[in-house]
């Protein structure tokens, strides 16, 4: 745990604990920025960054890609439930490249049930892209209702509702550099 993620623990004392340190969190970022860029050598993918939550790991990965690449954004919500994942998927922001015959690689913060990204790869893949892969920071494995090809992951974590790094409670706390858990 860095000096930052110890200010940041002092000033939200709601905070129970650090459960991924922001170190921890760019060590492993660079880890799948490489394997990225060893793997797209030849092509220019699209990140597709899924707002709002995966801002931050999108700023850092890209800056640990060394291939030539784009950047996309949509914002999706759920129809339904507020709390509860539904799956079924409504595009609040569509993006503005064409994907067909390109490589996607959508990027995500968190995959809990796994429903949303499911319905966004289907919908996706209308588009005749080349190919669409995964990254996403945390996954939650334990959660999953439906099986999702991921193949970046950046750290599996337990059942828990968590904060930071892009995530947020009621709006707050994307900006802190740690993923946390939140005091009961
Ligand atoms: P899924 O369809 O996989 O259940 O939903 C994934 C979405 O649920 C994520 O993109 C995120 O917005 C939200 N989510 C799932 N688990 C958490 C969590 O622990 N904390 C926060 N802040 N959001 C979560």
């Amino acid at each position: 745990m860095t000096f930052d993620d110890q200010e940041y623990l002092r000033r939200y004392p709601f905070i129970e604990r650090v459960l991924i340190s922001s170190d921890e969190i760019q060590k492993r970022v660079r880890q799948l920025g490489n394997e990225i860029s060893i793997a797209y050598q030849g092509s220019q993918p699209i990140f597709v960054c899924i707002l709002k939550g995966a801002y931050p790991f999108l700023a850092d990965l890209t800056r640990c890609v060394s291939v030539d690449h784009e950047v996309d954004f949509m914002a999706v919500s759920s129809y339904g439930g507020a709390t509860q994942s539904t799956g079924v998927v409504k595009i609040e922001k569509d993006l503005k490249s064409n994907i067909t015959d390109r490589d996607v690689i959508l990027v995500e913060d968190i995959i809990d049930t796994g429903l949303t990204i499911a319905h966004l790869i289907e919908l996706l893949q209308t588009r005749a892209p080349r190919s669409i892969r995964v990254a996403s920071l945390l996954d939650k494995k334990s959660a999953r209702k439906k099986e999702v090809p991921l193949h970046y992951v950046g750290f599996e974590i337990p059942k828990e509702f968590v904060i930071g790094y892009g995530l947020d409670y009621d709006e707050k706390y994307r900006n802190l550099p740690f993923i946390g858990v939140m005091k009961a």
